[in-house]
C-alpha cells in the first residue's frame, strides 16, 4: 500500500513540464514565481500521479474554497512550488566569503548575476596589446540555475533549493540534495550551519515541522519524521546517531530500497531536538578525524529524512505516501579532480575517493542516458548504492556546488564550477526520458 516514488510509473509530470519549459526563461525567481508556476507544473504532476489522490487540494480551484485555498497558499509556500527551472536537477554555485584566513588573497570569481558566475586564470598573463581580447581569453563563464554570492546566507540557500523538494516529498517522491566541492568551501557551513546560522538540514525540519502542524488542522493527522544520519568514510557506513561505532550493512530490500541494517531512526520532533541531533552526529564524525585533518575531508555525511504523509480524504481510506530526502554533506572533491579530458568518465587513481568517483559516473551516466539508454552504475560504491532510489529517475536533485574565491583555490574551483556544468545535463535526460 506505500507509494514510494520509485514504485510509481509516474514521472513528476516532467513530460507536462517539458512543453511549457523554455530553456533559459526560467527564473530561480522569487516565491511568488514558484507559486504561480504551480497551476502549470506542480499540479499536472500531482494530478497524473495516480497515488496522489490530495492533489485537488492544491490544483483544482473549482472543488477548492477559494478562502482554503489561499490561506493554504500563504501557510504552505513549499507545498504548492515546485523546481522553477521546469526540470528534476538544480545545479547551483554557491561563493564563500573570503575567511579570516584568506581575506588577503585576490580573488578569481566573479558573481555576474543571479544565474552566471565569472572565472579568471590567474596563470594566464594579458597579452601586451589587446586588453579587451586578454580578459577575454583569461576568463570563463558558467550559467547555472543559481549562483550564490558571498552576502547570501543559509536561509537565501535553503529558501531558493531545498524548500522546492519539500512538495515532492510530501506526495511520496524521494529527492536528494549534495553540497559538491573543495575542503574549505563551505559544504559543512551550507549544510548544518550554526546555531546563529542554520544549514539546510536544520532550516528542512523547521519546514517540516511547521508543515506538519498544518496537516493536523486539515487532515487531523502529523506527518511522520524520521531521521537517520551517517557517515560514508572508507567505504565502510557509520551511525553518526549511535553510541556504538560499528559498521553498518547496507542491503538491497527488494519493497523498500536500499536499508542500512541497524541504523538509529530517530523520530523528529522539534528543530531544537534536531539540532542538537546533527551537532552531536557531526562532532561524531569529526573526532574519528583527528589523526589527520584529510580524513575529515574524506567522510561523506547523509542525513536521511523519511516523511510519513497518512491522510485521509473523506469517503476513502487512508493513504500513506512515504518520501524520502537525502542531504548530503560530501567529502572534499579536491582528490576527484580527474576530470580534465572531457570530464566523461572519471578515472579511478589511488586517492580518489570511491564514492565520489562513483557519484560522478552516476551523473554523468544519467546525463548521458537521454540518448543511449546507458547503464547508471549505482553499484559501484557505498553512497551511490545508498541513493539509487534517490537519484534519477523520478528523483529530484539539488546540487550546490560549493566554491571559495581566493586565488589559492583557483585549480578546485575551476573543477567544482565544471563539474557542475556537467551534472547540468541531467535535465535533458528528464525532460526527454519521459
Ligand atoms: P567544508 O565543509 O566544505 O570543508 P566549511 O563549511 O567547514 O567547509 O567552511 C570552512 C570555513 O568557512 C568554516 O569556518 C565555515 O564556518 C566558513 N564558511 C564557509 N562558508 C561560509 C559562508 N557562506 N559564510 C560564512 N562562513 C562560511
Ligand atoms: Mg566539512
Amino acid at each position: 500500500g506505500s507509494s514510494n516514488s520509485m514504485g510509481s510509473s509516474n514521472s513528476m509530470g516532467s513530460s507536462n513540464r517539458k512543453g511549457s519549459s523554455s530553456k533559459g526563461s526560467s527564473s530561480m525567481g522569487s516565491s511568488s514565481k514558484a507559486i504561480n508556476n504551480n497551476s502549470k507544473g506542480s499540479n499536472s504532476t500531482a494530478g497524473s500521479n495516480s497515488t496522489a489522490g490530495s492533489n485537488s487540494t492544491a490544483g483544482n480551484n473549482s472543488t477548492t474554497n477559494k478562502q482554503q485555498h489561499q490561506s493554504q497558499q500563504q501557510l504552505q509556500p513549499a507545498l504548492t512550488s515546485n523546481i522553477p527551472n521546469q526540470s528534476n536537477m538544480l545545479v547551483c554555485v554557491r561563493v564563500r566569503p573570503l575567511m579570516s584566513h584568506d581575506r588577503t588573497q585576490k580573488e578569481v570569481t566573479r558573481v555576474l548575476d543571479s544565474r552566471v558566475v565569472i572565472i579568471l586564470d590567474p596563470n594566464k598573463v594579458h597579452e601586451k596589446d589587446d586588453i579587451l581580447r586578454a580578459n577575454r581569453s583569461r576568463e570563463k563563464r558558467y550559467a547555472f540555475d543559481r549562483v550564490f554570492q558571498p552576502g547570501d546566507d543559509n536561509n537565501k540557500v535553503y529558501q531558493n533549493t531545498t524548500r522546492y523538494l519539500l512538495a515532492g516529498v510530501l506526495e511520496g517522491y524521494n529527492a536528494t540534495v549534495f553540497a559538491y566541492g573543495n575542503t574549505g568551501a563551505g559544504k559543512t557551513h551550507t549544510m548544518i550551519g550554526s546555531v546563529t546560522e542554520p544549514g539546510i538540514m536544520v532550516l528542512t525540519l523547521q519546514d517540516l515541522f511547521k508543515l506538519s502542524e498544518n496537516h493536523v488542522q486539515k487532515h487531523g493527522t502529523k506527518f511522520r519524521v524520521t531521521v537517520s544520519f551517517i557517515e560514508v568514510y572508507n567505504e565502510n557506513i557509520r551511525d553518526l546517531l549511535s553510541e556504538v561505532d560499528e559498521f553498518l550493512d547496507l542491503r538491497e530490500d527488494p519493497i523498500k530500497g536500499p536499508v542500512i541494517s541497524g541504523v538509529t531512526e530517530v523520530v523528529a520532533n522539534s528543530s531544537s531536538e534536531i539540532m542538537d541531533l546533527l551537532h552531536h552526529g557531526n562532532r561524531n564524525r569529526t573526532q574519528q578525524a583527528t589523526a589527520a585533518n584529510a580524513v575529515s575531508s574524506r567522510s561523506h555525511a547523509v542525513l536521511q529524512v523519511v516523511v510519513e504523509n497518512r491522510e485521509k480524504a473523506e469517503g476513502t481510506s487512508a493513504k500513506i505516501k512515504i518520501g524520502k530526502l537525502s542531504l548530503v554533506d560530501l567529502a572534499g572533491s579536491e582528490r576527484a579532480a580527474a576530470t580534465k579530458n572531457k570530464g566523461i568518465r572519471l578515472t579511478e587513481g589511488a586517492n580518489i575517493n570511491r564514492s565520489l568517483l562513483a557519484l560522478g559516473n552516476c551523473i554523468n551516466a544519467l546525463g548521458e542516458k537521454a540518448n543511449r539508454g546507458q547503464f547508471v552504475p549505482y553499484r559501484d560504491s557505498k553512497l551511490t548504492r545508498m541513493l539509487k532510489d534517490s537519484l534519477g529517475g523520478n528523483c529530484r536533485t539539488v546540487m550546490i556546488a560549493n566554491i571559495s574565491s581566493a586565488v589559492s583555490n583557483f585549480e578546485e574551483t575551476l573543477n567544482t564550477l565544471k563539474y557542475a556544468n556537467r551534472a547540468k545535463n541531467i535535465k535533458t535526460r528528464v525532460t526527454r526520458n519521459e
